[in-house]
């Protein structure tokens, strides 16, 4: 067996999706709604939102917490995993977008445990901090504008409890981060959360090259 990941082409791609992927009938509209949307590329991929759902489980998340909406497949998917006691707080900056987040959580029955904050994430986060619900959060999932990706890593990270898990995505930026003549701003501020998770004494990690690499940030219990 080879010592590196799998390389997907098309077909294995296919058989993976095809083969192991159940996913929701609502789930597969909504992703062929935003396949036609000019910023599609922006979901996240059915095997991704499998998994994340499939950790929701497996810590037994109730209180969730989502920076960057866009057009709902992550949070729903997310929340279709939660408990009816659970809660997700959704934020994003636009309106627009998350209509169609709010028409699916209707469709999925799952926007009663969806709680949408309009706004920069930088303040909502920062309010949700004023409000108390720091520590609170099980689990968190960042996958929002890359220059601001420290920042809303140190605010989830004080909003998770100990154990919590925070995922954050396009952690291999389509191959960028390893390509030293890339230095635009995105490019290099994933690079850095790279660099500074790797050795932050706060957090266990792991980064999974799903999708478009996924990083898994266990915040440390015994250190706080
Ligand atoms: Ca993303």
């Amino acid at each position: 067996m080879a010592n590196k990941s799998v390389v997907l082409d098309d077909c294995l791609y296919a058989y993976l999706l095809s083969a192991t992927v159940n996913e929701p009938e609502v789930l597969r509209q909504l992703r062929e709604e935003t396949a036609r949307h000019p910023y599609g590329g922006m979901q996240i991929a059915p095997e991704q939102g499998r998994f994340m759902a499939w950790l929701i489980e497996l810590i037994g998340a109730q209180q969730v917490l989502e920076v960057g909406v866009f057009t709902g497949y992550s949070s729903t998917c997310m929340a279709l995993a939660l408990p009816s006691v659970g809660r997700l707080v959704a934020l994003d900056i636009s309106a627009e977008h998350t209509q169609t987040a709010q028409r699916y959580w209707q469709l999925a029955g799952v926007a009663e445990r969806i709680e949408l904050r309009l706004g920069h994430a930088l303040e909502t986060l920062k309010q949700l901090m004023d409000e108390g619900d720091s520590g609170r959060f099980d689990l968190a999932f960042i996958d929002a504008d890359k220059a601001n990706y420290d920042n809303y890593y140190e605010q989830t990270l004080a909003l998770l409890r100990p154990g919590g898990l925070l995922l954050i995505d396009n952690m291999l930026w389509g191959g960028k981060v390893a390509d030293p003549s890339e230095v635009d701003e995105d490019t290099s501020a994933i690079r850095a959360l790279n660099s500074k998770i790797k050795t932050d004494p706060r957090v266990s990690a792991v980064l999974l090259p799903v999708a478009d690499g996924l990083s898994l940030v266990r915040k440390r219990g015994d250190l706080l």
